[in-house]
Formats: C-alpha cells, sequence, structure tokens
C-alpha cells in the first residue's frame, strides 16, 4: 500500500513559531502565558481496552463491510478532496460518505483491503500521515474569519496537524483525543475537546484542558502550547484516552505547560461567551458578501452530492453538527443545494434529525433507525437523533431528544439536556 511509505518526521522538541513564545519541554519560560484556574480533580474509572477508533489505515470491521474514517482538521474539505472520496465512496463503498459529529467523514461497505481506495485517499492528502492519521482529531469554529467570532483562526488547524504528525509522542494519543480551536465563539469548545484553546480579544485566548482554564496563550503560540500540552499529557496519561480520565490533568499539564510556580497562582475564570453554533441557511460575512451553511439529508453526501460540491465551491468546511460551510455561497449555489436534497434553511426539518448507523450497517441495531429517521426529517420540530441501541452513537452535545430502538420494533423516545447524551431528564415514551 502506497500510505505505508509514509512517515511522520522526527521532531524532539517544540520549536517557538511566534513573537515571544519560547516553551521548552517541560514548560514555558517566557512571562507570556498566565495562569487562570485550575479545576479540582476528575476521577473516570480506568480504560480496561485499547482505543479501537477506525482510521483509514485501520479500518473498522462493521457489518456492512469496512467502515474507514476520513479525519478532516478544521473541516476542510478541498475540491480535489471532495472528488477524490465521491470516487472513493462510488467505486468502492456504499455509494455515500457520512458526515461524523466531529467533523470527519466516513466510507462504509469497503473492501478491507482495497489498495485502489487507499490509493486514491492518499493521492488527494487525506492520509498524510501513517504513523499519526488516528490523532488528527481537531475542529475550529468553522465561520472564523467568515463571519463573526473574536478571533481569526483560520489555518491554525492546518499547523496544528503538521505539528502533531511531527511529534513522535503523539502518535501514541487515542483516536478519541479532541483539539479544538475556538474563536471565542463558543461554538467548538462545547464540543467536549481533550484541549482548546479559546480566543478571547482577536490576538490572545486561555487553554483549556477538559474544560478547565490553565492559561492564557496568545494566537500566535497556540500551535506550540497545544503540541506540549498534548505531550504532557501523553506522558501522564497511562491506559486513559481522554483528558478527563486523569486524576487533576488540568494541574499536571498546566505545570508542565507553563512552570510549578505559574501554576500556583491560579485565579478565577468567567467564561461569558454565548455559544453559537452556525445554523444553516444564508450567512451574512463581514466583508457584506454571502456564506451559505446547508444540511445533507441524515449527514449523508452521495456521490453527487460531493461533485456538485466542488463543482460550487473551491472548498467546504465539515462542521460537527453534520453541516457544511460554503465560505463563499450566494442564491445560485442555496438554489441548486436545494434542488439536490439539502436542508438550505434553519426551518427544515430536515436539519434537525440525525441518526446512527443501524441495521444493516451495524451488527448492534435494533433497528433500520435510518429509514424510521428519514420519516420524521418531514416533521421534526426539534432537534432529534435515532439511535439503534443505548450506546448512542453520535448523538449530539447540545440539548436533543433521543429516539432509541427497542427490541420488538419500538422506539422509546428521552429528552435529553446536553452533555454527552446520556444525562436526561423530562417524560419519555415509546411509538410503535
Ligand atoms: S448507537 Fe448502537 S446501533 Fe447505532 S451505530 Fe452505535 S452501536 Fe450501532
Amino acid at each position: 500500500m502506497r500510505a505505508t511509505s509514509l512517515s511522520a518526521t522526527a521532531r524532539p522538541h517544540v520549536k517557538p513559531s511566534g513573537p515571544g513564545v519560547t516553551i521548552g519541554s517541560r514548560h514555558a519560560r517566557n512571562a507570556v502565558f498566565t495562569v487562570t484556574a485550575v479545576s479540582p480533580p476528575v476521577v473516570q474509572p480506568p480504560r480496561v481496552r485499547a482505543d479501537a477508533c477506525p482510521g483509514v489505515l485501520a479500518p473498522h470491521d462493521a457489518a456492512d463491510g469496512a467502515l474507514a474514517r476520513i479525519r478532516l482538521p478544521g473541516g476542510v474539505l478541498t475540491r480535489a478532496a471532495a472528488r477524490a472520496v465521491a470516487d472513493c465512496a462510488r467505486h468502492h463503498g456504499d455509494g455515500a460518505a457520512h458526515l461524523t459529529s466531529r467533523g470527519n467523514l466516513q466510507l462504509r461497505g469497503l473492501r478491507r483491503d482495497d489498495p485502489d481506495a487507499l490509493s486514491m485517499l492518499v493521492a488527494a492528502g487525506l492520509v498524510p500521515s501513517s504513523t499519526h492519521e488516528r490523532v488528527r482529531n481537531v475542529l475550529a469554529s468553522p465561520l472564523s474569519g467568515i463571519a463573526g467570532g473574536l478571533a481569526d483562526v483560520r489555518g491554525v488547524a492546518a499547523r496544528l496537524d503538521a505539528a502533531l504528525c511531527a511529534s513522535p509522542t503523539l502518535a501514541g494519543l487515542s483516536g478519541r483525543f479532541l483539539f479544538a480551536i475556538d474563536d471565542g465563539r463558543g461554538d467548538v469548545a462545547a464540543q467536549a475537546p481533550d484541549l482548546c484553546w479559546r480566543a478571547r480579544t482577536a490576538t490572545s485566548g486561555t487553554l483549556l484542558v477538559a474544560g478547565t482554564p490553565i492559561g492564557a496563550v496568545p494566537l500566535t503560540g497556540v500551535v506550540d502550547v497545544l503540541v506540549a500540552a498534548a505531550e504532557a499529557f501523553a506522558g501522564m496519561s497511562g491506559a486513559a484516552w481522554r483528558t478527563a480520565e486523569v486524576l487533576d490533568a488540568p494541574g499536571r499539564i498546566a505545570a508542565s505547560v507553563f512552570g510549578n510556580e505559574q501554576h500556583s497562582g491560579a485565579t478565577e475564570w468567567h467564561d461569558g461567551a454565548v455559544r453559537t453554533v452556525p445554523e444553516v441557511g444564508q450567512v451574512l460575512r463581514d466583508d457584506g458578501r454571502a456564506a451559505l451553511v446547508v444540511a445533507p439529508v441524515l449527514g449523508e453526501l452521495a456521490a453527487d452530492d460531493l461533485r456538485l460540491l466542488a463543482r460550487l465551491s473551491p472548498e467546504v468546511l465539515v462542521t460537527p453538527w453534520r453541516t457544511l460551510v460554503l465560505p463563499r455561497g450566494g442564491a445560485a449555489e442555496r438554489r441548486a443545494l436545494a434542488a439536490a436534497g439539502f436542508a438550505v434553511d434553519a426551518g427544515s426539518p430536515v436539519a434537525k434529525v440525525s441518526a446512527c448507523a443501524g441495521s444493516p450497517g451495524c451488527a448492534k441495531s435494533l433497528a433500520d433507525v435510518r429509514s424510521h429517521a428519514r420519516t420524521l426529517t418531514v416533521t421534526a420540530g426539534s432537534r432529534t437523533h435515532v439511535v439503534g441501541c443505548e450506546r448512542r452513537c453520535g448523538a449530539p452535545h447540545g440539548p436533543h431528544r433521543a429516539v432509541v430502538a427497542r427490541a420488538g420494533g419500538s422506539y422509546e423516545t428521552t429528552d435529553v439536556v446536553g452533555g454527552d447524551g446520556r444525562h436526561s431528564q423530562g417524560s419519555s415514551g415509546r411509538t410503535a
């Protein structure tokens, strides 16, 4: 396979990337960073098995064939990449690419050792590292630099991706480990990232570990600090996959990255920013032009959909809310995508419904949930996620209605307050 010849470049120490930023292997030496708060200890049950998160080189064996997850740092899908994924889905998969709740793409129904499929994805630049492909989980505020936000973080995800792939230490991170670069609006910071930089001004922000702020970091130092923090986590994680699973990870990472003396000077943190997720529909850009946010039915992009997107825009941003941003998208693009079945208005029920793979793709599923979910895309009035079992894969992080298949062909409906989809309240009911 062509990809197996790829390898990461050794990177013994973090290098400075901006003025006033100097980070050694243990901590920051310049007084650029200040610790703002450190959380109380958080303890999660220890992991008893290795992470099996799928990638392109290590697909998951699903009931409908191999499932390959393509990481898209920052959600960026170029025109060439969209065409490559379309061809791969059409000729080697189930005919579609599926959006994930982390802003990635999945191909299903592949043959496990299909060298042609792999070659197409590698040639399109979608597998830049054979050693780090599963750890390239980087969210960035999709509308940054387009509309709103405090800082313009475009390009930071790509630089972080390159730095991740250049760190041999970080090849050992779990495939569940998540980075986020939030431009201040709080959208991707709310996706439960392990490490997050969140803008407080146009040029500075705060580093958060498992949601806990640990220090101020300038925009110019984001990449170096995130890599240093991830390397610190790798050194303390043991069998843990996520920062929330390690006892006092925020405090220990703060001590490693910023130094113990700064760690002791914790102060209070106020999270006053409003969390604003891009809504489906036309968006007025800061430059007065138009951008467009659209949603495919059940997060499924048929090969023809991908080719249409590639024709309409040189770049599309995949969001963790199973929507797509066209940075420049006016009335013509809106009409073309509406004609292809995309939701193009915030009120569309299509934009409110998502579903897991269900039967026949997932052997654990108790029902063909996607068929059921398609009926809801006509009527849904609130955010709804339909799943085939209690694992509730792909559940939104915010409030939503969970529709869970039960044995015997019924579904149980529960109103979920938020979090990871397992904390719920309110009434629940069954439908045949
Ligand atoms: S929620 Fe259950 S049925 Fe759906 S994909 Fe996950 S494991 Fe499979």
